[in-house]
C-alpha cells in the first residue's frame, strides 16, 4: 500500500476526522504568503505591520491598510484550489469533523464547507472589525471607502478605529477558537495536516494534542515539518494533487 492508498484507509476507518490547513493551500490558489519571492510581503516590512504599531499611532495604522489594501486583490480573486475542493468532498461524503485553519481567506467556506465547520485560528480577511465598540463591516464595504481615497477608515458607529478581523503580528491569538481548536485535536481520532510547516504557534501544538489524546496523524506538507516524526503516514507534495487522490480512493473504497 503506498501512502495514498494507507491515508484512504485511515479516513474509512476514522470517526472523528479533524483536517488542520495552513498557507500551503493558499499559495496554491494564488495568495501569496510572507515566504512567497515577488509577493505582497516583499513590498512591506513586517516589523512595520505589528499589532502594537497599528494601534500605536495613525502612521501605523496608514502603513498597515496600505498592505492590507495591496494584499486584498489575490484573496478577493483566490478561487478554491481542488485540494480545498477534495476536503469538501469528505464534508458531503459525511466523514470530515471539521477543519481547522490558520489562513484567512475564507476559501473552505467558499469551497462549501459550513461556517460552523470551520475554525479560523487567524481570523479572517473578509471582515473588518471596530476595536472600540466591536461592530463588524463586511470587507467589500470597506474597500470601497479605500478606493474612494481613505486611507484610515473608521467606524461609523463610534469614530473607532478598524482593524481588518484578522490575527497581526504581535496580536493574542483568539481565546474562543484556540480553545475549541484544541478540543477537536483532543477529541479527534484521525488529525490531518495539509500544507502547513507546523511552526507557529498554537498550530505547532495541535497535532501533538491529537497525537497524545490516541489520534492516528496525516502530515502533508511540501517540506518536512518538525512533526514528521510523530505521524503515522506522511506525504511531501503538494495539497492540490495529493488530497484529491486520497478522497478518490475513500470514495471508491467505501
Ligand atoms: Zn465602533
Amino acid at each position: 500500500m503506498n501512502e495514498i492508498e494507507a491515508a484512504a484507509d485511515m479516513i474509512i476507518r476514522s470517526k472523528r476526522l479533524v483536517v488542520f490547513t495552513g498557507a500551503g493551500m493558499s499559495t496554491e490558489s494564488g495568495i501569496s504568503d510572507f515566504r512567497s519571492p515577488g509577493g505582497v510581503w516583499s513590498r512591506f516590512d513586517s516589523s512595520e505591520l505589528t499589532f502594537q504599531k497599528f494601534l500605536a499611532s495613525e502612521e501605523g495604522r496608514e502603513k498597515y491598510w496600505e498592505f492590507s489594501n495591496s494584499s486584498w486583490g489575490e484573496m478577493a480573486a483566490a478561487q478554491p484550489n481542488p485540494g480545498h475542493n477534495a476536503i469538501a468532498e469528505l464534508d458531503r461524503l459525511g466523514r470530515l469533523d471539521c477543519v481547522i485553519t490558520q489562513n484567512i481567506d475564507g476559501l473552505h467556506q467558499r469551497s462549501g464547507i459550513p461556517e460552523e465547520k470551520v475554525i479560523e485560528l487567524h481570523g479572517t480577511a473578509w471582515w473588518v472589525n471596530c476595536l472600540e465598540c466591536g461592530q463588524r463591516y463586511p470587507r467589500e464595504q470597506i474597500q470601497e471607502r479605500l478606493g474612494a481615497g481613505i486611507k484610515v477608515p473608521r467606524c461609523d458607529s463610534c469614530g473607532g478605529i478598524m482593524k481588518p478581523a484578522t490575527i497581526s503580528f504581535g496580536q493574542a491569538m483568539p481565546e474562543r477558537e484556540t480553545r475549541q481548536a484544541e478540543a477537536k485535536a483532543a477529541a479527534c481520532d484521525l488529525f490531518l495536516v495539509a500544507g502547513s510547516s507546523l511552526v507557529v504557534y498554537p498550530a505547532a501544538q495541535m497535532p501533538l494534542i491529537a497525537k497524545e489524546s490516541g489520534a492516528k496523524l496525516i502530515i502533508i506538507n511540501l517540506t518536512p515539518t518538525p512533526h514528521d516524526p510523530y505521524a503515522d503516514i506522511t506525504i511531501h507534495g503538494k495539497t492540490g494533487p495529493a488530497l484529491p487522490q486520497i478522497v478518490e480512493r475513500v470514495k471508491a473504497l467505501s
